[in-house]
């Protein structure tokens, strides 16, 4: 398709920019020399991750909801690219506020397409590798069946919300040929993240480190690949600026696999922790009838084609960085 676009954008808007991930893809973009915007109603995100940016002349901060439609019209205005990360995230937060879940995911998501295309502005949507859902056909490649559970259990909603989004954002392109990029993105982790919504690896870091038992959910065998938070914002810059990525659906993950047992074991061995691995019910971690995921692998072969790499850093690295970054805070 044709776009208006230049190849490197240098003006990006961020929705959720003071979140984990939203928080790391400023810094990166800033340091690629861009303009950085960002908006976040810090409803997950929080100051504490923009606090080293405020001072970058290129970098702008609004503390609003995506949803307010005056407001962000003026800010799509003056971008060139929209990062759209806004949502509410984390399975504990879903399945605790599943209407919020659902307003938020979908109504953030409608708004920002309906402006961006107004506007004729290139959108990055972030999905998530949750709608592939209890698919357990790895590696997961893009076109494959998203395999959901029932609607009377909560966390399905979560990958409905997103799927609903992708729909959109895909027919915004067909139909309007707005330039969209859908990323799926794999368990992604790092210095920043927090363990308040659920997240496994900020969770264990801080239980190896305070003494406090490791919780291991269900029998430990389910797997994940995690990916470095750096690596996963310069795969999401690059899809940007690549027009070969419009229109396509594209997972964003490692593909090292690791079990959440064998990640409470190292995450205790590089803490040096003498916390015990303590395994928790799935009814009693979540709630009654939760449903887990037992694999979960993406195929990154269309994101290796299309900006020529993948996130390689091995989860010990990780798990150290972590480590580390959690000691000096
Ligand atoms: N998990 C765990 N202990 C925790 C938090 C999570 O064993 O304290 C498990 C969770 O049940 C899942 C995996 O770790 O199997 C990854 O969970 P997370 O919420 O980080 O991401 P998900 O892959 O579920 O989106």
């Amino acid at each position: 398709m044709t776009s208006q676009l230049k190849p490197k954008p240098t003006r990006a808007l961020i929705t959720g920019g003071a979140g984990f991930i939203g928080s790391h893809l400023a810094g990166h973009l800033l340091s690629l020399g861009q303009r950085v915007q960002i908006i976040d109603d810090l409803s997950t995100g929080a100051m504490a991750n923009i606090e080293h940016l405020k001072d970058r002349p290129a970098f702008k901060y609004c503390i609003a909801d995506v949803r307010d439609e005056p407001l962000l019209a003026e800010l799509v205005d003056n971008a060139e690219v929209v990062y759209h990360l806004a949502a509410a995230v984390g399975v504990r937060l879903i399945v605790e506020s599943p209407v919020k879940t659902i307003e938020t995911n979908v109504g953030c998501t409608e708004v920002v397409l309906k402006l961006a295309n107004k506007k004729r502005k290139k959108v990055i949507i972030a999905s998530t590798s949750e709608v592939y859902g209890k698919n357990e056909l790895v590696p997961f490649a893009e076109d494959h069946d998203l395999v959901l559970g029932p609607t009377v259990k909560a966390r399905w909603a979560y990958a409905c919300s997103k799927a609903i989004d992708e729909f959109l954002a895909l027919a915004y392109h067909r139909a309007r040929k707005l330039p969209v990029v859908v990323v799926r993105l794999f368990n992604t982790v790092g210095p920043g993240q927090t363990g308040r919504y659920g997240m496994v690896l900020p969770t264990f870091v801080r239980q190896a480190l305070s003494g406090e038992p490791i919780t291991v959910f269900g029998d430990g065998n389910q797997s994940r690949c995690f990916s470095e938070v750096g690596e996963v914002v310069t795969a999401l810059a690059a899809l940007a600026a690549a027009p070969a990525a419009e229109g396509q659906v594209v997972n964003v993950g490692s593909r090292q696999e690791i079990s959440i047992k064998e990640l409470a074991k190292l995450v205790k061995k590089l803490a040096g922790s003498r916390s015990p691995i303590k395994l928790v019910p799935y009814e009693q971690a979540y709630a009654e009838g939760f449903e887990d995921m037992p694999r979960r692998v993406p195929d990154v072969s269309k994101l290796q084609s299309l900006v020529g790499f993948t996130p390689q850093m091995g989860i010990a690295e990780i798990v150290q960085s972590v480590i580390r970054h959690y000691r000096e805070s």
